[in-house]
């Protein structure tokens, strides 16, 4: 019943704005740092010493060990079914912006290309002395360790244009700017508990519609929120098939 409605916002709209989290990588083999294997809940991983700028540029190891995984689990990530949905939007012509949490690079891998990643992701670097940039498959070698963490022009240390604590979040103008200009607000996979992103849907035109799939609580106070607490990938196949009429479950 709701899927119907949804997918008739969606066909319906021309500039969709879309917000995604670790809800949406999960599927792909993402542990979400924040869920029961992630590692803010572990423990194998300290975030303090993995994320925190002033202690990486002391000692980068922890953060190293932590890419090594990472960069591991990553060289297996397929994009999900909901990645491909997205990508499918803006292959169509319906997308105004992707704006993720996810430093994992899935989106780019389903074929988007208008990408805001608020938190950086792991597929680049660079110097933090001469900023020279380094490509993902030189902060691979880095993290598999096969290779110096250190500039090769500089000495500088490199670090990967990931988020740290103490950082600067990234693209927080574009973003806004892309959730003022859409007809329609579509957020994925996230409970919205992390500022800015948190934020963003409060800058929607009054009479746009905002549609939340997540599992669980999702922290949004709007009139106009559509909410599905559904799995995503089940929500992909759904909308795939009455929006795009194609069938992804094989
Ligand atoms: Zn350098």
């Amino acid at each position: 019943m709701n899927y119907k409605h949804i997918a008739n916002l969606i066909s319906n709209a021309k500039r969709i704005t879309v917000i995604t989290g670790a809800g949406i990588s999960t599927v792909s083999g993402i542990p979400d740092f924040r869920g029961k294997i992630g590692i803010y809940t572990t423990g194998e991983y300290d975030p303090y010493k993995t994320f925190d700028i002033d202690y990486f540029k002391q000692d980068p190891s922890y953060f190293q060990r932590f890419a090594k995984g990472f960069v591991e689990i990553l060289e297996k990530a397929k994009p999900s079914g909901m990645h491909k949905f997205i990508a499918m939007l803006e292959l169509e012509g319906k997308l105004e912006a992707v704006i993720t949490q996810n430093i994992d690079g899935l989106h780019k891998k389903a074929g988007n290309s208008k990408i805001y990643t608020v938190h950086g992701t792991i597929e680049q670097g660079h110097c933090l002395e001469c900023h020279k940039a380094y490509t993902f498959k030189e902060m691979k070698s880095i993290y598999l360790n096969d290779r110096s963490p250190f500039c090769n022009v500089c000495g500088g240390g490199i670090k990967p244009d990931v988020v740290f604590f103490g950082e600067q979040v990234m693209f927080i103008k574009e973003s806004i700017n892309a959730v003022r200009n859409c007809d329609l607000l579509l957020i994925c996979g996230t409970s919205l508990q992390v500022a800015p992103v948190s934020n963003f849907p409060y800058y929607v035109k009054p009479d746009v519609g905002i549609i939340v799939i997540n599992m669980g609580d999702v922290m949004i106070d709007n009139r106009n929120v559509i909410r599905i607490n559904d799995e995503l990938e089940k929500a992909a196949a759904i909308l795939f098939k009455e929006v795009f009429n194609e069938d992804i479950s094989d």
